[in-house]
């Protein structure tokens, strides 16, 4: 048992409802409880997709279970087969009709449905919502992939490629393909099939004609990329085209691999967030401390942007997919921090702490403990809500999710202009370090009453970071308050710990310049 109020993951059968719904042809017989129908709110409402997902379920209630719970699940394979005429039928087990253990693969299979059926084994209780989609997308394409379908000979055509990964409730997936198919046209370069997002069974059938394959969202599309390395031989790039550096990167190795000239799609005119960072302006975020934490692939793509085009410091970096844990680990070692693989939002919530960052990326999640610790916030990664699923253009890939992300990161921070009047004019009533960033006025928080010199207070309010029980006697927090906000949570840490270690009872006037000068040295 684990106690969890928040998870970063649903359980592998949502997964594989992203499959489901990402295409087109398809239709998933759930073996469920009444009530896991919840999930066609994903995508009704946050994905805002106008159809119901094509998902059957059995619905099974509790005096069903005294019955014959296997019958109510081939009358439902046989009303869903009739009603919706898929071209492919998944069958599977939510958490609860795994325990029950009716075998839907079986029982499919004794039907002799006039469709292929395609059974998923998801185990609920170890794995989850990522797994459920990879292991989805892998058993379509195994079954249907037609292994005689091989490449066309290559004289006189342009060279071919699948786009792998993109499914519904996909973060920005939808933007991301529009994005990268503008990239592999100015290559040259044709789009045999993006999948799963908007394929058929049909589509998946001639998977094996194309050159190679673009493994986008390496959760959702490795595991088939790489049975269709050992079936087609067909090459996969790994290069997740998130950030300038990566989509050159991504750029120069797909253009390797199909024999063009990379050069128009190098000089993309639409990519304007290298001179963004470099112009005077942003000389304010070099060295500003940033954790960032979501799965692993935007992860570690955040981290690179945030090191290498923001100037950022990188003072924490996690996921919460442990399969792909090694990704973080590599990327942690190259910043220097511990890496954090976790999928409890407390760990994440005391690391985020600790590590007294001035921007937070993460998910949704992330959103609301850096609400909670009074950090500028932006989203990298799912799980998101409704507002990242946006009506207007905003992919994560390529040069214009690039620009994209430079505005979206910088947003939450104070401007550098109204960062100096803050330090300079604490005591104004508009530019006072309580009233929050102008452009984000609704944070807002008052001013806590400062107790006479002399007293002990706590200041929980001073800084985002609070740690051990030491007093700050009223004077100690007046000083402290003079520090700028944006480095005042080190300020207060290190002053704690050194105030610790001499076993001081309170922090005066002098414990806070005796602490400066020893973190000094
Ligand atoms: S079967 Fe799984 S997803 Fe459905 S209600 Fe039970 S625990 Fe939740």
């Amino acid at each position: 048992m684990q106690l969890a109020v928040w998870t970063y993951e649903g359980p592998p059968h949502v997964g594989a409802m992203r499959v489901a719904t990402a295409m087109r042809g398809v239709h998933y017989l759930l073996h469920a409880p009444q009530g896991d129908t919840y999930a066609d709110l994903l995508f009704t409402m946050i994905e805002r997709r106008s159809a119901r997902p094509p998902v059957t379920y059995t619905t099974f209630q509790a005096r069903d279970l005294g019955k014959d719970t296997a019958s109510l699940f081939q009358n439902a394979a046989r009303d869903a087969v009739e009603r919706f005429q898929p071209q492919a039928l998944l069958v599977g087990a939510s958490c609860t009709a795994e325990l029950i253990q009716d075998d839907p693969a079986g029982l499919a299979a004794n039907m002799k449905l006039p469709c292929p059926v395609i059974p998923l084994e998801l185990p609920s209780y170890q794995r989850k919502e990522n797994w459920g989609a990879a292991e989805t997308f892998y058993q379509i394409v195994r079954h249907l992939a037609d292994t005689s379908v091989r490449p066309a000979p290559r004289e006189g055509r342009r060279p071919c490629v699948n786009l792998l990964g993109p499914a519904a409730l996909g973060f920005r997936h939808r933007d991301d393909v529009r994005e990268i198919r503008r990239i592999l046209d100015l290559l040259g370069i044709d789009v045999h099939l993006v999948a799963p997002l908007g394929a058929s069974p049909e589509d998946i059938r001639t998977i094996g004609a194309a050159d190679f394959n673009i493994v986008l969202y390496p959760e959702i599309g490795d595991e088939a990329a790489r049975w269709l390395d050992k079936t087609f031989a067909q090459p996969a790039i790994r290069t997740v085209p998130i950030g300038v550096g990566a989509t050159r990167a991504f750029i120069n190795e797909v253009a390797a691999l199909a024999g063009v000239d990379p050069a128009l799609a190098l000089d993309d005119p639409s990519s304007r967030m290298p001179w963004w960072s470099r112009s005077v302006d942003s000389t304010y975020l070099t060295g500003k401390r940033v954790f960032i934490f979501g799965d692993a692939t935007h992860a570690v793509a955040a981290a690179r942007i945030a090191h290498e085009e923001l100037g950022f410091t990188v003072c924490g970096l996690g996921c919460y997919n442990r399969e792909f844990a090694r990704d973080i680990r590599i990327a942690a070692k190259e910043y220097g921090v511990e890496p954090l693989i976790t999928d409890d939002h407390l760990t994440v919530e005391e690391a985020i702490a600790a590590a007294a960052p001035e921007l937070v990326l993460g998910t949704q999640m992330e959103r609301h403990i850096a609400k909670r610790l009074g950090v500028p916030c932006a989203v990298i990664s799912s799980p998101v809500h409704v507002q990242d699923f946006p009506a207007r253009f905003s992919p994560q890939m390529g040069f214009e999710g690039a620009n994209v992300i430079f505005d979206t990161w910088v947003h939450p921070l104070v401007m550098g202009l109204e960062e100096h009047l803050l330090t300079m004019f604490r005591d104004d009533f508009e530019f006072s370090d309580a009233a929050g960033p102008s452009h984000l006025h609704g944070h807002s928080k008052p001013e806590p009453v400062l107790a006479p010199a002399g007293d002990i207070v706590m200041t929980a309010e001073a800084a985002p970071a609070a740690e051990g029980d030491l007093g700050w006697t009223a004077e100690a927090e007046r000083e402290l308050r003079k520090i700028p906000f944006f480095v005042r949570g080190k300020a207060k840490r290190n002053t704690e710990k050194y105030a610790g270690e001499m076993g001081l009872a309170a922090i005066t006037l002098e414990t806070l310049y005796d602490a400066k000068a020893h973190y000094a040295r």
